[in-house]
C-alpha cells in the first residue's frame, strides 16, 4: 500500500457532534507511524471510490439518513469496497444504515444497506448522554467512553456480534453497544468515538495495515487526559 486511503462518506448529510474527528484521528495515528495518508471527502452527489482502505460514516438526522441510504445503495461503491475487504466504521445513523432495516422519520421501516446483520427501530425514549461500555475481550480494546443521542434501538441477527456491553447508557438498548462482523464495525458512540477511544482507532488501523507499534507516551497524553476526565464524569453519574 503506497498510502492509506481514508474515505469520509457524505459529510454533507452525515456528520453530527464532530464525527469528522474520527477521520482526523485515524490520519494522525497512521502518520505518526510513518504511513502516508490520503483523506477523501465524498459528498452525496459524488461517486464513492471503490479503492479506499477505511470508510467512515457519521451520525445524522432521520431524513438525511434515509436519503444517504438510497444514494449509497444506488451508487454501489461502498458495497464493492466492503466485498473487497475494506474496513468500514459507522456511527449512530451511519451504524443503523448498515443494517437490514431502520426506522425512518415517521417510524416507517426503511431498507438499509444490508452490510451488517442488524435491524433498528425506534425506542420508547430518546437516549441522550454519556455512555461507557466494555469491549468484547476478543478485540483487546480498552473500555469505551462516548456520547449518545439517538431514538433508535438495534437488534442483532446471528451473523453479528456485539461490540461491547454497556456499563452506563443505552447503546443498542439490550445491554450491549455496537456491532461488528468481519471488518465492518458500527457504534452509537459520538464524542467523537475515535478521539475518546484511541484503542478503537488502532483496531481499525490494524485491520487495514496489520500489526502496529504503540505510539510514544507523549503522543497519547491529550487523549489519555480526555479519557480520564470523561470516565470520571461518567462514574460520578452512575448509581453506586
Ligand atoms: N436518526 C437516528 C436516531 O435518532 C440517528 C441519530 C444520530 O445519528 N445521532 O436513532
Amino acid at each position: 500500500m503506497r498510502s492509506l486511503r481514508l474515505v469520509w462518506i457524505y459529510p454533507d448529510l452525515l456528520s453530527t457532534y464532530g464525527d469528522r474527528g474520527n477521520a482526523l484521528v485515524l490520519e494522525r495515528r497512521a502518520r505518526l507511524r510513518g504511513v502516508p495518508v490520503q483523506v477523501l471527502e465524498v459528498n452525496s452527489d459524488q461517486p464513492v471510490p471503490r479503492d479506499g482502505h477505511i470508510y467512515l460514516m457519521g451520525g445524522g438526522e432521520d431524513l438525511p439518513q434515509t436519503l444517504a441510504t438510497r444514494r449509497l445503495q444506488a451508487d454501489g461503491g461502498l458495497h464493492e469496497a466492503v466485498r473487497k475487504g475494506a474496513v468500514l466504521f459507522a456511527v449512530c445513523a451511519g451504524y443503523q444504515m448498515l443494517g437490514v432495516e431502520f426506522g425512518g422519520a415517521e417510524d416507517q421501516p426503511v431498507a438499509g444497506l444490508g452490510l451488517l446483520d442488524i435491524r433498528s427501530g425506534r425506542g420508547e425514549r430518546r437516549a441522550v448522554g454519556e455512555i461507557v461500555a466494555d469491549v468484547d475481550p476478543a478485540l483487546q480494546v480498552p473500555r469505551l467512553t462516548g456520547f449518545e443521542n439517538h431514538q433508535g434501538v438495534t437488534e442483532r441477527g446471528p451473523r453479528a456480534r456485539p461490540l461491547a456491553r454497556t456499563v452506563l447508557g443505552t447503546g443498542n438498548g439490550d445491554g450491549t453497544e455496537g456491532t461488528y462482523a468481519g471488518r465492518v464495525l458500527g457504534t452509537y458512540l459520538h464524542g467523537p468515538a475515535l478521539v475518546r477511544n484511541p484503542g478503537l482507532a488502532d483496531l481499525l488501523l490494524s485491520w487495514a495495515l496489520g500489526p502496529l507499534p504503540p505510539l510514544p507516551a507523549e503522543a497519547e497524553e491529550l487523549s489519555q487526559r480526555l479519557r480520564d476526565e470523561r470516565l470520571a464524569a461518567a462514574a460520578a453519574q452512575q448509581p453506586s
